[in-house]
């Protein structure tokens, strides 16, 4: 799993109000340089991976998109329909568990991630 970090494709008008994106299985994608990434930000990410590994890829994204979908047409607010997210309210709520997801032993954690950095 590669981490991409200081991305230009946060610079596009619908991804400015992000601060990382994982794409799995490809690649994690983050806004700032290494070294500027905030560790919770590395942490709720890790864990959309880990999600995507237990329940598959199409379940996935399938289950993101319908989510996302369904919060538009209930909230009419692209801030309201992201938070109602399943995986994102799930990723929210484990951003601040310091328990690395066991899905994930590929990426770097945080203090590794700071070291090697520095
Ligand atoms: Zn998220």
């Amino acid at each position: 799993m590669r981490e991409l970090y200081a991305h230009p494709a946060f610079r596009l008008p619908f991804l400015r109000r992000f601060s990382a994106m994982t794409l799995a299985p490809l690649c994690i994608l983050y806004r700032e340089p290494a070294e500027d990434v905030d560790p919770t930000t590395r942490r709720h990410e890790a864990e959309h991976l880990a999600q995507a590994r237990r329940v598959g890829l199409g379940r996935f994204y399938a289950t993101y998109l319908w989510d996302w979908v369904r919060g538009l047409v209930r909230t009419r607010s692209l801030d309201a329909a992201y938070l109602q997210i399943r995986w994102e309210v799930e990723a929210y709520a484990a951003q601040d568990d310091p328990c690395w997801p066991s899905e994930c032993p590929d990426l770097r954690r945080v203090d590794e991630a700071k070291s090697a950095a520095s």
